[in-house]
């Protein structure tokens, strides 16, 4: 299985996150079911692999919180692949993310090279025409979702097709009141 850790996001977010979609010759926007925010990307592992990572995920405390996405971004540089949305700064987000990355090593699996940079990818391009991307980064610069809770993350399996990936929610960890405890 191809396994990541994420964050889902809510009706209202993915809604105004949608209203962004557009405007972009050749882009494959991702649905609402696509739409996540990736903690730790896992990569391929077997069953056994699976059970030690679903327990060290459930074993990991930590507070619930407030986050808001703001401003667009795009992957790739003068060949762009992605659209993204970005993130208010939160610390409680990098907080949680430093637990799941040292729950995830602790199990033996390979560390991730790539530094943490929070986003919402949005769209996949391929060749996109420059002028439009400039003119999309430009446009939605501003973009601004309500805030909300994050009072959970996801285990998830990625299903890699020719129309794009699926993703399923293979388990749910919550996360706690401000003490970090999961209230009973
Ligand atoms: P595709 O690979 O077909 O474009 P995808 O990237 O959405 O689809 P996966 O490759 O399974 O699907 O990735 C699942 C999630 O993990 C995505 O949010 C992706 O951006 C992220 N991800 C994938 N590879 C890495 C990586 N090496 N480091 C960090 N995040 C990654
Ligand atoms: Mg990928």
């Amino acid at each position: 299985m191809r396994l990541f850790v994420a964050l889902a996001l809510p009706d209202a977010v993915a809604q105004s996150l949608m209203l962004v979609q557009g405007g972009v010759p050749g882009a494959r926007w991702q649905t609402r079911d696509q739409l996540h925010l990736t903690l730790r990307f896992i990569g391929e592992v077997d069953g056994r692999d699976t059970a030690m990572l679903d327990e060290a995920l459930s074993s990991i405390t930590a507070p619930a919180f407030e986050l808001q996405l703001h401003g667009v971004g795009q992957f790739g540089n003068k060949q762009p692949h992605a659209l993204w949305a970005g993130l208010r700064p939160s610390e409680a987000l990098e907080h949680l993310q430093r637990k799941v990355d040292t729950a995830i090593r602790r199990v033996g699996q390979p560390q991730d090279s790539h530094k943490f940079t929070p986003h919402v990818t949005l769209a996949r391009l391929r060749n996109p025409p420059m002028p439009k991307i400039v003119e999309w980064l430009t446009y939605n610069a501003l973009y601004t979702s309500a805030a909300f809770r994050v009072d959970a993350f996801h285990l998830y399996s990625s299903h890699l097709s020719h129309d794009g990936s699926r993703y399923g929610q293979e388990q749910s960890y919550e996360l706690g009141d401000d003490d970090g405890k999961v209230a009973d």
